[in-house]
C-alpha cells in the first residue's frame, strides 16, 4: 500500500505531495508557492498576506449564504530535526515517509504530520464541490514553530469568518477550547562587589539531576526547581556560617523548570566540613520531599579558587530572600474546568555574578487578568528586595468558554459520529488560537487533530486510523455549519 491509497485518500494523497515540498520553518517560500498553485488549480480564491500566511476564501454553497463563516486553520511550517547519521537535507529533500503498520513514518527525519494533516485536511475540504458549507477561509499560517510569526502578523479584518477550527492538536478524541498566554519577567539588580574575607575558602556548590521540563506542560506535576532548592540551601547556609555568595547560575531557558544551579561561596576555612554536612543534610532533605517526583538529586561541594569579589550581605540576603519568597509552579486552577491549570509561574533563570543579578520568569495564564495578577505580584516581590523590574514578550492566551457553540456543535458530532464523549481540555502553553482571537474578537475557537506521536523529533508518526475520525469530524461541522 501506498500513502497515497490510505483512507481517506482525499487527506493521504495531499500529505503525501506536501512531503515532497520543503518547508522548515523560516524556509517558506515553496510551501507557499505549492498552495498559491494548489487554490488556483482547485478554483479557489487564494493569495499570500503581508506576514507571509496563505489565505483562501470559497463562497457558500447557493443558500446557506446566512450561515456563520467557518475559518479552517493550520501552520504550513515544520520542525527539521533529523538523527546523527541522516544524510537528508531539509531545503531540498523529499520527506521519506513509509506505512509501517497503523503508521506513517519517516527515516531519520520529522515527518511534517504536525501539521501538515492540518493542511492536507484543509486541501482537501477546499477541493471537495459536493460538500455543502456556508462561508469557507483557510488560513495557514507561517513559521508557527519558531514563534507563531504568521499569526502573530496576521491582520485585523483579513478573516471575515467568526468561528475557527485549528487543526494542530496532537491526539484524536481530543477537543482543546483554551490555550495559556505568556508574559515575560525579568528582575535585575547592580551592586558593587565587596572583597571576600581574609582567610576565607571557595566551594562551588552544583545541583544537579533534577527532571525539568516544560514550564506549562509539566508545571503541575510538582517537579522541583533548581532555583528554589538552591535557595533553600543557601539561606541555611548564610545562617549557620555566613556564608559570602560570589556567584549563582541556575537554568538557561525561560520556558523550561531549571535543572541545575551551582554558586560559588565563600566561608570560613575551619567550616569546610560542616558545610559538607549541610549539603548531605539538604540534599536527604530535597529526595525525601521528592521522592515519588524525582529521583536523581544530588549537591556537590567542590573547592574552587576564591573570586575577587562577592555580594555585600545585604544584597545577599535580599536575593536570597527574593528567590524564596518569588511565587513559582501552579498559582490556580480553572474555576469552570476541574484538573486544568489556569495560571503558573517558573522562575527559570538566576544569574549572579561580577555585580549584576538577573532573574527570569514565565507567567503563563488562560486568564489575561489573572496573568497580570501574577505578574505583578511578582514585580512587588522583587521590587521589595531592591530589584529593578521590567515586563516584555507578552501574548493573549485564549479563555475558555465551556457554552461556545462551535464546542457544542462538536461535541454532538463526535458523539453522532463515534458513539461516545470527547475529552475537552485547555492546553498550558501557547497556540495560534491565542494570538488570532486578539486580533478577531469574538472568534468562535476550537483545536484538535488526529494522533501525532513524538512530533518535533525524528520519532514523528501518525496513527492511520485517528486521520480518518480526524477528517469524518471536520467534514461533519463544514456540513452542519455552526451556530
Ligand atoms: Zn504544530
Amino acid at each position: 500500500m501506498k500513502i497515497e491509497e490510505l483512507a481517506p485518500q482525499c487527506v493521504w494523497k495531499n500529505f503525501y505531495e506536501l512531503t515532497k515540498v520543503p518547508r522548515p520553518s523560516g524556509h517558506l517560500e515553496k510551501i507557499q508557492q505549492f498552495l498559491l498553485d494548489y487554490g488556483k488549480s482547485i478554483g479557489v480564491d487564494t493569495w499570500k498576506d503581508n506576514a507571509g500566511n496563505i489565505i483562501m476564501r470559497k463562497p457558500a454553497t447557493p443558500g446557506l449564504e446566512e450561515r456563520k463563516g467557518l475559518v479552517l486553520q493550520a501552520h504550513m511550517d515544520m520542525v527539521p530535526q533529523k538523527t546523527a547519521d541522516s544524510p537528508h537535507n531539509f531545503l531540498t529533500d523529499p520527506i521519506p515517509a513509509y506505512i509501517d503498520g497503523d503508521w506513517v513514518k519517516t527515516h531519520g527525519t520529522t515527518l511534517g504530520s504536525d501539521d501538515g494533516m492540518g493542511v492536507a485536511a484543509i486541501m482537501a475540504i477546499m477541493a471537495d464541490n459536493k460538500l455543502q458549507h456556508g462561508p469557507l477561509e483557510a488560513l495557514i499560517t507561517a513559521d508557527e514553530e519558531t514563534g507563531m510569526y504568521g499569526a502573530f502578523g496576521l491582520e485585523a479584518g483579513t478573516l471575515q469568518g467568526k468561528v475557527l477550527l485549528n487543526l494542530d492538536s496532537e491526539t484524536e478524541g481530543e477537543l482543546y477550547i483554551g490555550c495559556a498566554g505568556g508574559i515575560d519577567v525579568t528582575a535585575t539588580m547592580q551592586y558593587m562587589e565587596i572583597e571576600p574575607e581574609e582567610g576565607s575558602k571557595a566551594f562551588r556548590v552544583s545541583l544537579k539531576g533534577l527532571r525539568g521540563g516544560h514550564s506549562g506542560l509539566e508545571i503541575s506535576e510538582g517537579r522541583a526547581n533548581a532555583n528554589k532548592l538552591m535557595g533553600r540551601f543557601l539561606r541555611e547556609a548564610v545562617l549557620q556560617f555566613g556564608v559570602g555568595l560570589c556567584q549563582w547560575n541556575g537554568g538557561n531557558m525561560r520556558n523550561a523548570i531549571p535543572r541545575d544551579a551551582s554558586v560559588v561561596i565563600t566561608i570560613d576555612e575551619s567550616e569546610e566540613t560542616e558545610l559538607k554536612a549541610l549539603a548531605n543534610k539538604c540534599q536527604a532533605t530535597f529526595a525525601s520531599e521528592y521522592a515519588t517526583i524525582e529521583s536523581g538529586i544530588s549537591l556537590i561541594v567542590e573547592e574552587c579558587d576564591v573570586p575577587e569579589g562577592e555580594t555585600p550581605e545585604e544584597i545577599r540576603d535580599n536575593l536570597i530572600d527574593a528567590i524564596l519568597a518569588c511565587q513559582n509552579g501552579v498559582m490556580r486552577y480553572i474555576p469552570t474546568i476541574p484538573d486544568t491549570v489556569e495560571t503558573s509561574s517558573n522562575l527559570s533563570i538566576v544569574t549572579i555574578n561580577e555585580g549584576k543579578a538577573e532573574f527570569n520568569l514565565l507567567v503563563r495564564s488562560s486568564c489575561e487578568s489573572m496573568k497580570m495578577l501574577q505578574a505583578v505580584s511578582l514585580e512587588s516581590c522583587f521590587t521589595m528586595a531592591g530589584m529593578k523590574v521590567q515586563f516584555s514578550g507578552a501574548y493573549s492566551g485564549w479563555q475558555p468558554n465551556v457554552n461556545s457553540h462551535v464546542l457544542a456543535e462538536m461535541r454532538n458530532a463526535y458523539k453522532k459520529l463515534f458513539g461516545k464523549e470527547p475529552e475537552v481540555k485547555v492546553v498550558h502553553a501557547g497556540l495560534e488560537c491565542g494570538i488570532i482571537g486578539a486580533v478577531n474578537e469574538g472568534m468562535d475557537m476550537i483545536s484538535f487533530g488526529p494522533t501525532l506521536m513524538s512530533p518535533h523529533s525524528p520519532d514523528e508518526r501518525v496513527y492511520i486510523p485517528s486521520v480518518q475520525k480526524f477528517y469524518d469530524l471536520i467534514y461533519h461541522v463544514v456540513e452542519e455549519g455552526v451556530k
